[in-house]
């Protein structure tokens, strides 16, 4: 396998891009070796531009649920097209993406459309902070809930991949309003809440944790965040921006049966464009102007391209339920054989292989992971046509396009980097 033009475009990019990349995992720092640079994709599989194949579990982190290329969002993004790109002006179909979420996630009573995660995840807490008239959030270490100021205390992603604690640029004053507690354990809530309950707005969660790898939270633990908060007036706010229409249709929430009373949404609901949402109770949600006073707004949000490849997906994804059970099936098949001393986390269509025996239940127990040898894992599944993302702390994703020959060949890949030495 040659990679002398990606290597070439890499080049020319650090000149002029940051790291030469345009998000910073994407640079492959922390698992050695240089990006591939992508010529096209198509169903499970993507193209380098020097020819070479890959099973593609990157997904394009998380939005790409029916592979590359699906024909229904196609179609609707080629009659998208030929209407207009962007009127800054409401039109119908942002209603019926508002109404196909609402639908999906009872919980979502009213909805605003935004363009990506970090706006959504943004504007939940502003909404949550300006509902209660409280100022202090609290967070999880290990989940990322985009680039927010405010959020990027102890954050997974690509913070937990190059290691910045916290990252510079964020004023002191901001981080004071966030209190960043572990992952899993109702008793470091429970003593947040009791020191600080009256002045908490709200608890912010990735409700299946993926920002520092595939991390499920233990049984009822989720219904206690859902409890301490209701108890002391607070908020709960269930970031699926990477769980939303993937571990299950209605997300997270559907799954493990939890009733937040704000959601973030993001990836799978733009079907591959930049799409956000925040949404929940009617009672907060009316806070939001023009209808309240918070406030919160954007040139091309509800873009018709981009709400036509999501509306396309989700009308696609509730056509076609049997795709939850098809990806349960394939992704237990792929995650069925690991070595001793790796541990395999998985909800649904999204897992990750520590390089540790486990278990691995929150970011202590996630940060001690072999990054090295997990660096040999994925240059030697690069070296044998299978893309994973370039961390140890970042989620797998299966799509609907990939077939049980994918599966077959990508287990038999991984028997074989597993035991990599060098
Ligand atoms: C990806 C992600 C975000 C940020 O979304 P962007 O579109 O990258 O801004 C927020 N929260 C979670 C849980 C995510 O996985």
């Amino acid at each position: 396998m040659t990679h002398t033009h990606s290597e070439e475009l890499f080049r020319r990019a650090q000149e002029i891009i940051p790291g030469g990349v345009n998000s910073p995992v994407r640079a492959f720092r922390s698992v050695g070796g240089k990006p591939v640079f992508i010529a096209r994709g198509q169903g499970s599989h993507i193209f380098d531009v020097d020819g070479n194949e890959y099973i593609d579990y990157v997904g394009s982190w998380g939005p790409l649920l029916l592979g590359h290329r699906h024909p229904a969002i196609l179609e609707a993004l080629e009659r998208a097209l030929s209407i207009g790109t962007s009127f800054g002006a409401p039109t119908a179909q942002e209603v019926e993406l508002a109404e196909a979420i609402c639908d999906a996630v009872p919980s979502i009573e009213m909805v605003r459309l935004v363009n990506s995660g970090t706006e959504a995840t943004m504007s939940a807490i502003r909404v949550a902070r300006g509902f209660t008239g409280r100022d202090l959030i609290v967070k999880f270490e290990g989940c990322y809930h985009g680039h927010v100021d405010s959020l990027l205390v102890k954050a997974g992603s690509g913070l937990a991949t190059l290691g910045i604690a916290d990252t510079q640029g964020v004023p002191k004053a901001f981080c004071d309003t966030t209190i960043a507690l572990p992952f899993n354990s109702p008793e470091a809530a429970e003593a947040a809440f009791r020191t600080h309950g009256d002045r908490i707005a709200a608890v912010i969660v990735e409700p299946v944790v993926g920002n520092m790898g595939c991390v499920p939270p233990l049984p009822g633990y989720l219904q206690f965040l859902r409890d301490v908060t209701h108890r002391y007036g607070a908020l709960l706010i269930l970031d699926e921006v990477m769980t939303g229409f993937r571990v299950a249709f209605g997300g997270a929430q559907q799954r493990y049966g939890i009733t937040p009373d704000l959601t973030t949404l993001g990836k799978v609901i733009g079907g591959g464009l930049p799409v956000g949402a925040y949404g929940g109770r009617k009672d907060i949600m009316s806070k939001v102007a023009p209808l309240g006073p918070v406030y919160q707004a954007g040139t091309l949000s509800g873009n018709p391209l981009a709400v036509a490849a999501g509306l396309a997906m989700l009308r696609h994804l509730k056509a076609h339920p049997e795709i939850y059970n098809q990806l349960e099936t394939r992704a237990a098949a792929l995650c069925a054989a690991v070595p001793a001393g790796v541990t395999v986390n998985r909800v649904g269509a999204m897992f990750t292989f520590f390089f540790h025996p486990g278990p691995v239940t929150d970011w202590e127990s996630a940060k001690v992971s072999d990054t090295a040898r997990f660096g040999r894992f994925f240059r030697a599944m690069l070296d044998r046509g299978v893309y994973m993302a370039p961390s140890q702390f970042e989620a797998a994703f299966l799509s609907a396009a990939h077939t049980d020959e994918d599966i077959g060949k990508t287990v038999a890949a991984a028997a074989e980097a597993f035991q990599q030495k060098d």
